[in-house]
């Protein structure tokens, strides 16, 4: 990965989780809970992850070169739980793949409403067969999208952040306010997919998704630019994602479902 070696690699103490790739590789995470707390409510908990896509070589690389750098009062005010390679069969590959190694873009693979009919027929009219943007032949057909799920399920994340190249922008999917500007990248929606993970969490599921698009599969950003997305993503996140509007939400679930 560019301007990340072995070292940095083992340095970041990700661990394997016990699910694996479609090939038999480990999917490595690591959970980092808060040490600047606040007494008046829970950590804010973030899911952060990076090469979903195995072809855009920067976005694994990026997590990496933050969490090396996880330092100050409100990154460590957090319960981070990060994903830096969810499709480690394409990165590793000899030419790296987006897909995953049964050919399907992990990012099309996730079960949002009406999945079984649109994201065929999305896939076969919008993209006219692209296999680069194969959704799969079912929602969660993949070890690393079933994976993804669990870790959302179990992890419960306010905010997931989900970084891909080459667009060069900054995407959302939630009911927040969306960021502006991260660094030098802009918003530009670009549109909700089906089976995206956008689509499935931040429209389906109400837990927002940054979708943060590097200007450059291959060219890592230069170092000050590295840390200023990392900055203004975290000051966006404490000022617009409440924890407590969150808890709010699953106590008005879970008592209306006990009303019945
Ligand atoms: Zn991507």
């Amino acid at each position: 990965m560019p301007t990340v070696d072995k070292a940095l690699c083992m340095q970041g103490g990700f661990a394997a989780t016990g699910r694996v790739s479609q090939q038999g590789l480990p999917l490595i995470a690591k959970t980092v809970p808060a040490t600047n707390k606040n007494k008046k409510q829970r950590p804010l908990r973030v899911l952060l992850m990076g090469g979903i896509h195995g072809d855009e070589l920067t976005s694994a690389a990026i997590v990496y070169r933050w969490v090396e750098g996880m330092t100050g009062p409100i990154a460590q005010s957090i319960d981070w739980r990060i994903m830096p390679v969810v499709n480690p069969d394409g990165l590793l590959a000899e030419k790296a793949s987006r897909m995953n190694a049964n050919g399907v873009d992990l990012n099309r693979n996730f079960p949002t409403p009406g999945w079984d009919a649109e994201a065929p027929r999305y896939w076969k009219a919008r993209t006219r067969s692209d296999p680069r943007r194969f959704p799969g032949h079912a929602p969660l057909s993949e070890p690393e999208s079933r994976w993804v799920e669990e870790e959302m399920r179990s992890f419960k994340p306010d905010v997931i952040i989900s970084v891909h190249a080459p667009f060069g922008v900054l995407d959302f999917d939630g009911p927040e306010e969306p960021p502006r500007k991260f660094g030098r990248l802009l918003l530009n929606r670009v549109g909700v997919y089906p089976g995206s993970l956008g689509n499935y969490s931040g429209v389906h599921q109400n837990v927002p998704v940054i979708t943060i698009e590097l200007p450059n599969a291959q060219k890592m950003p230069q170092q000050a630019e590295v840390r200023r997305i990392w900055v203004d993503m975290l000051q966006w996140i404490v000022r617009n994602v409440d924890p407590r509007q969150q808890e709010a939400a699953i106590r008005s679930v879970s008592t209306s479902g006990t009303k019945r």
